[in-house]
């Protein structure tokens, strides 16, 4: 299909095009000086803040599939694992660089869309678009976002800081984004995504549910940020490997170990319909699966109270889910006492 401009795909538009089609639809934000058009971007960092920068990359048939991630999901998809770890650390999401390597027949539409979805959770979460970079890929579309945020030094939060005796803690569900991708790989239906976009306030149960948390997850910023203002978290991380995997790093980085209690593990009432009808019910997924992009932290049992109240103001539900340990393993724990025999740590390339 002809875009309405009369364009196809990039080998008409052409690079610089659609650098111009891009900045056409981008506005300035705060502390942005310069954005998209010169050599470099110029941002202003907030007064007696320090930046925080990560980036991430989203390849073609390794971390999505064109015939399950429509454009516009994968657009916001793609903003919202990087915000994540800004949320992570407890920081203000500011400025974003997208880059990618596209394949010289895809269709204009669909990185229309694609750009759509990047500027609406752009728009949502306060994040600029300052620049990035274009090039043709011989292999799959490739997609590379860096994000900046930025925080007061004494806010920042990080994997190092847990102390034995702390309570670990997640936000909301876990494990339904690898649900989701499970149904997908047994063949649900992937003709027909689920139209998540236009009801955000509405929950939603059934497989529905578990399909927008792997197509669009939210990212956990205003309680990031609140966790970080309150003082009373010792260590935080995002969780997109799975909380086993990724409690894992908390410990590493903090010399601690941890007993995670696995039926303490807050799941979705979707989850656990979806997960009735797999022979053994698939704790697993809860505890290694990828993608939730849910927060674990850590935090002095003492605060639980208050802890609790400041995740309702900003909207989420928080679990405490084990407990850290001075011993250097990680540890998984059934009600009875007796050891879980996880399979594996979580998703790891190159495995
Ligand atoms: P250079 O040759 O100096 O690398 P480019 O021609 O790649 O410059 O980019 C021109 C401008 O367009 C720069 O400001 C760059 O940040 C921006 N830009 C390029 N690609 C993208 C993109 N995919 N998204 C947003 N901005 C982009
Ligand atoms: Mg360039």
């Amino acid at each position: 299909m002809m875009s309405k401009a009369g364009y196809k795909n990039l080998s008409n538009l052409g690079e610089f095009g659609f650098i111009d089609r891009i900045a056409a639809r981008v506005s300035g934000g705060p502390g942005v000086i310069t954005g998209i058009g010169d050599d470099a971007a110029v941002t202003a960092l907030t007064p007696g803040m320090q930046l925080l920068t990560s980036t991430d990359m989203l390849l073609e048939d390794v971390h999505f599939r064109r015939s399950w991630h429509d454009p516009y999901h994968l657009g916001r998809k793609s903003l919202a694992v990087s915000i994540s770890d800004i949320a992570a650390m407890g920081g203000i999401p500011r400025w974003s660089l997208l880059s990618l390597a596209i394949p010289s027949d895809l269709p204009l539409d669909f990185l229309d869309e694609f750009i759509r979805g990047y500027l609406a959770m752009a728009t949502e979460q306060g994040v600029a678009l300052i620049g990035g970079d274009t090039c043709s890929s011989r292999s799959g579309l490739v997609i590379s976002v860096t994000i900046m945020g930025e925080q007061l030094p004494d806010l920042i939060l990080r994997r190092s800081g847990a102390a034995p005796g702390d309570d670990i803690w997640v936000t909301d569900t876990l494990g339904d984004a690898a649900l989701g991708l499970k149904l997908l790989e047994g063949g649900l239906d992937s003709a027909q995504p689920p139209n998540i976009a236009q009801k955000p306030d509405c929950p939603l149960i059934g497989v529905e549910g578990l399909l927008s948390r792997l197509l669009d997850p939210t990212p956990r910023t205003v309680a990031g940020q609140a966790l970080a203002g309150s003082g009373l978290v010792s260590a935080m991380i995002d969780i997109s490997d799975g909380v086993l995997a990724d409690y894992g790093h908390i410990a590493r980085l903090s010399a601690v170990g941890g007993s995670i209690n696995l039926e303490a593990l807050p799941l979705s009432p979707a989850f656990c319909s979806a997960a009735a009808g797999f022979d053994s019910f698939p704790y697993q997924l809860a505890l290694s699966g990828g993608e939730d992009y849910e927060l674990c932290f850590t935090s002095p049992p003492r605060y639980r109270e208050n802890i609790a109240d400041l995740l309702k103001k900003c909207g989420v539900d928080g679990t405490p889910v084990g407990i850290v340990t001075s011993s250097p393993e990680v540890k998984v724990f059934l009600a009875d006492g007796a050891e879980f025999a996880h399979k594996t740590e979580g998703f790891t390339h190159f495995a």
